[in-house]
């Protein structure tokens, strides 16, 4: 069981940004066109494949389910960001109307999707990987009772004798 420090949460937010921004700079348009191919296919591909990877990759890395939920439109942001930049370089351009040309309403599926996984990846690795701290404090040598702040010298749970912490 490995345990992730539960104050990393900013950076898996910041890391899906940047994973869905990543995939948006995957040349796959490109690709597609030249091997004579449907450029949108290569969008479908990075859409439908690529930011669900990114999505499941980060709730993986970071499994919190309130997290995993805002993954997806973290990601599809990201994915945009990327578009809008190819689109336009000088960001201090940008509009809504080229905001709603890159867009597409199969985004918004895209992130309800992407989130959906990376909740469902999120408690797929409970066994294994969790957000938590390690518990260190004493424990009853009988029951297994967390004994932290006990003064009495015994287990309150089964009356063992305990050394006072
Ligand atoms: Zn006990």
């Amino acid at each position: 069981m490995t345990l992730v420090p539960p104050p990393r949460w900013p950076l898996a937010l910041a890391m899906s940004l940047l994973g869905g921004a990543l995939v948006g700079l995957l040349p796959l348009q490109e690709m597609f066109a030249r091997a004579g191919l449907r450029p949108g296919w290569g969008i479908a591909l990075m859409v439908n494949i690529g930011l669900p990877l990114a999505s499941i990759f980060v709730a993986v890395w970071y499994p919190r389910v309130w997290t995993s939920l805002v993954l997806g439109p973290l990601t599809v942001l990201g994915f945009l960001g990327t578009r809008m930049l190819f689109k336009e370089p000088r960001f201090w351009n940008w509009s809504v109307a080229l905001l709603i040309q890159v867009s597409h309403p199969v985004l918004l599926a895209a992130a309800i999707g992407c989130s959906g996984l990376a909740v469902v990846a999120s408690m797929a690795v409970g066994p294994w990987r969790r957000v938590g701290i390690p518990d260190t404090g004493p424990r009853c040598a009988g029951c297994g009772y967390p004994l932290t702040g006990n003064i009495g010298g015994t287990c309150p749970e089964c009356g063992a004798k305990t050394a006072a912490s």
